[in-house]
């Protein structure tokens, strides 16, 4: 027993000892050798990401979103030593051990020692000037819950590694208006609002799927060139040549969505019907069934609109909402600039 312990122990120190020696080697080595070795790095790095741990293929679509932020490790590295007078171990650790808020991730304008990358070549820190190697990326997935998430959620959990707390874990509550109009201004910000019939129907496909994950959507807007409200089905969608027919009920509620969108991009909302005000979204709704159906008898159109956007999202019902921060960067970015 003992014997295999340390025997496999020692493969473990072989193991990690052998990659030592390659990095000193490249350290030492000029400039140009060095970015060539790092591009070659990189690509084969490609192959090994597609299978990484972190795979949100069994989610359904619409229900994860990401957000990348950069953390500038010399900043922090600065503040914990020179601030805080921490010893350059002991902030090493600390560094290790740094698992920021939500919060401070998702910032639309991140504070020192957060910020966005920009996509340069070779990046420095807005604040200190450092370089790229000292930019820890850290990725946080926003998942929404429900049924078909949880069970996918649960199942990523446990595959994850628990070591060095790689992946955090946290929890907070949301109604479910506000996690659907985050998830629609996520939405609104990858679309490109020019080219209509583009957005319109990458509008109408997210919403859709968002709302009825199991169905296949993929296979509905396939070469579809128009989306029309069909006259007869009840739910659902069917295609006929190149035009994709939606049951009334989805397709008001993706006209809805198209005009909640637009409507701050393109002065007044624009949907499969044109642009539409306030007064023509209403009048609409009421034409077309909708409203009784919905059980809507107010007159007043912003009550109308109200009570749409209630039922549309789900309202004051409570919703949960699951954030995983990816901290494998920053762990390997602190080894390998900080601990040397
Ligand atoms: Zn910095």
């Amino acid at each position: 027993m003992a014997a295999t312990k340390s025997n496999s122990k020692a493969a473990a120190k072989k193991a990690k000892a052998a990659p030592a020696p390659k990095a000193k080697k490249a350290a030492a080595k000029p400039k140009a050798a060095k970015k060539a070795q790092a591009a070659k790095a990189t690509k084969s790095a490609k192959p090994k990401a597609a299978k990484d741990v972190l795979d949100f293929g069994e989610f359904p679509a619409g229900s994860v979103t990401r957000h990348e932020v950069t953390l500038c490790l010399s900043c922090i590295f600065k503040l914990f030593t020179n601030q805080l007078g921490l010893a350059p171990r002991t902030a090493y650790n600390e560094i290790r051990r740094y698992a920021p808020t939500v919060g401070e991730l998702t910032a639309r304008g991140p504070a020192r020692p957060f910020f966005k990358a920009t996509g340069e070549k070779n990046p420095h820190c807005p604040y200190c000037d450092a370089p790229k190697r000292w930019h820890a990326r850290l990725n946080v997935y926003r998942v929404e819950g429900g049924k078909a998430s949880d069970a996918a959620r649960r199942a990523l959990v446990k595959r994850l590694p628990t070591k060095d707390e790689q992946f955090l874990m946290t929890e907070e509550k949301r109604t479910a208006r506000q996690v659907f109009f985050e998830w629609l201004e996520r939405l609104g910000q990858t679309l490109d609002f020019e080219e209509d019939a583009a957005w319109m129907s990458a509008a109408a496909r997210a919403y859709l799927e968002r709302r009825e994950p199991k169905a296949d959507w993929a296979a509905a807007f396939d070469g579809a060139r128009a989306v029309r409200r069909s006259q007869r089905l009840e739910e659902g969608w069917e295609r006929d040549g190149a035009r994709l027919f939606l049951a009334p009920a989805l397709y008001n509620d993706v006209l809805l969505v198209q005009y909640l969108v637009s409507r701050s991009h393109r002065h007044g909302g624009r949907t499969f019907e044109g642009r539409l005000t306030l007064p023509d979204l209403v009048g609409r709704m009421r034409r077309g069934g909708h409203l009784d159906a919905q059980g809507i008898t107010d007159r007043d159109r912003f009550d109308v609109l109200e009570q749409l956007v209630e039922h549309l999202t789900g309202g004051d019902a409570t919703a949960r909402l699951h954030f995983l921060t990816d901290r494998r960067d920053l762990l390997e970015r602190a080894k390998e600039v900080i601990r040397q």
